[in-house]
């Protein structure tokens, strides 16, 4: 098995080259999935797995645009249409200076079987561009916003690929790219989620990927009669994902003890309650500031260049990047007592490091499942923009606990080892695959 899982890998390195997160991503869905589909001869004769690591479409663009000092400034777009077989693409958009073809497949490569995972009909896709909104203007970003949809809007709509969210695109970047989605074309559709409520957005699509990620562990908590009163949590990021994951676990009686940025982690030992999340909230969001000023408004150790895993927790919860989380962080992670590591963020923990946590026999539950809460709500936000039509609050949050209990259930049915162990990598990248493999098998070798 090790031999075929090799050659696959050895290929796909080859029609690749270079692109490490792409690779890694592919390796660890080859690992479960290859196995499986030995056993289904229907799988291994359409060559399934060949085709789904092959992106449908990939779109480069030059975006150029004028900053404030009048100067023209260069960067490069993309969008990655990865699948199309059970729904439009469906995936963020990331604007950050490490943005590279690579790092976008990887992205569009997950998010197929997390959307899948979903239960709703959307396919994968990914898209962004090297732009760092960091320390840029309302104006500039604005204007970047505004070339980067002048050539996107050819290749996107509300029934062919829908972006969304992610690193560097909140609120703000999605107001502006509609604005301009909408004059070009002269239409007010849901060719965007993560919109404003007034104007098309979903109540609960800021929380979701933060409020499913703590639905997620607490359904694995539960299957062990436990719960997250009490427990001790670290989080990296100080973002949407991580302010909402915060929000979520000190509501339901946990202690959050960090959170981070790019320069570095701040750790409070009495907790950050709900009023220091507020101010995290609005450093964050508004002043766009960084993390340090936390710690020196209330007094506690800010770690500069450093990612808060060396911290004593029942549980780690990674929530912002790629490859944040190392064999040695999982070591000392397990050392300490850690009892369950669930990814907010995509791919922020590397093979090694999960390779440590399988051996430990201690939960981890990977990005496809454990963050799928963000696109499950844009989900249901394009079917409240197909209605044209708002849930209520209560009504989406309720869909997405329910959505994000279905997913513990498909990892379940796939995931569970001869000893008894659950593995969620295996269990969510084989749920995933099946329901992308039978429709693709329906489609034809399209
Ligand atoms: P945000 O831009 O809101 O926040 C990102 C956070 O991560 C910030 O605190 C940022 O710090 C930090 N960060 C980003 N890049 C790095 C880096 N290279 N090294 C250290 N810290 C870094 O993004 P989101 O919260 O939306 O996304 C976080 C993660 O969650 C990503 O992996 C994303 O793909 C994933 N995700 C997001 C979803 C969503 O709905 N938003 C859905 C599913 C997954 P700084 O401000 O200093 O850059």
């Amino acid at each position: 098995m090790t031999e075929m899982i090799n050659q696959f890998l050895d290929k796909v390195q080859k029609r690749n080259a270079g692109e490490s997160e792409f690779l890694q991503a592919v390796a660890e869905v080859a690992e479960s999935i290859i196995p499986y589909i030995q056993e289904i001869p229907q799988y291994k004769s359409a060559r399934l797995l060949e085709r789904i690591v092959e992106p449908e479409r990939v779109i480069i663009f030059r975006v150029p645009w004028l900053n404030d000092k009048g100067d023209i400034e260069v960067n490069r777009g993309f969008r990655v249409q990865m699948n199309s077989s059970i729904g439009p693409y469906k995936g963020g958009l990331r604007f950050h200076p490490s943005v590279n073809l690579g790092v976008l497949k990887f992205l569009a490569f997950e998010q197929v079987f997390k959307n899948s995972l979903t239960g709703l009909p959307m396919g994968g896709g990914k898209g962004g561009a090297d732009f760092d909104p960091k320390g840029r203007s309302d104006n500039e970003v604005m204007k970047f916003c505004q070339s980067f949809m002048t050539e996107l809007y050819r290749h996107v709509g509300a029934d062919i690929d829908v972006p969304a969210g992610d690193i560097g695109v909140g609120g703000r970047e999605i107001g502006y790219l509609f604005g301009q989605y909408k004059r070009i074309k002269g239409e007010f559709s849901g060719v965007l989620t993560g919109k404003g409520f007034e104007w098309g957005g979903s109540l609960i699509r800021p929380e979701a990927t933060g409020y499913g990620l703590v639905y997620f562990v607490e359904e694995i908590l539960k299957a062990t009669g436990d719960s997250l009163v009490g427990k001790k949590i670290t989080i990296s990021g100080s973002g949407n994902v991580a302010q909402y994951a915060a929000e979520k676990c000190i509501e339901r009686g946990a202690m959050v003890l960090t959170l981070s940025d790019s320069e570095g982690f701040i750790y409070d030992p009495d907790g950050i309650d709900v009023s220091k999340l507020e101010y995290i909230k609005h450093l964050k969001n508004t002043d766009r500031g960084r993390i340090k000023k936390y710690a020196e408004k209330y007094n506690c150790s800010f770690f500069p260049g450093e990612r808060p895993w060396k911290i004593k927790c029942d549980i780690a919860l990674p929530n912002a990047t790629q490859n944040e989380l190392h064999a040695d962080d999982a070591m000392q992670l397990v050392k300490n007592g850690c009892i369950c590591v669930a990814e907010g963020a995509n791919m922020p923990c590397t093979p090694e490091a999960i390779a440590i946590f399988h051996k430990s026999r201690i939960f981890f539950a990977p990005g496809k499942a454990a963050n799928a809460g963000g696109v499950a709500v844009s989900g249901l936000e394009m079917s409240q923009n197909s209605q044209r039509y708002a849930w209520s609050r209560d009504e989406v949050d309720n869909k997405l606990k329910s959505i994000m209990k279905d997913i513990h259930k498909i990892c379940l049915k796939y995931g569970k080892e001869k000893d008894g162990y659950m593995n969620y990598v295996k269990g969510a990248n084989i749920g995933g695959f099946v329901k992308v493999a039978d429709a693709m098998l329906a489609q034809g070798i399209v």
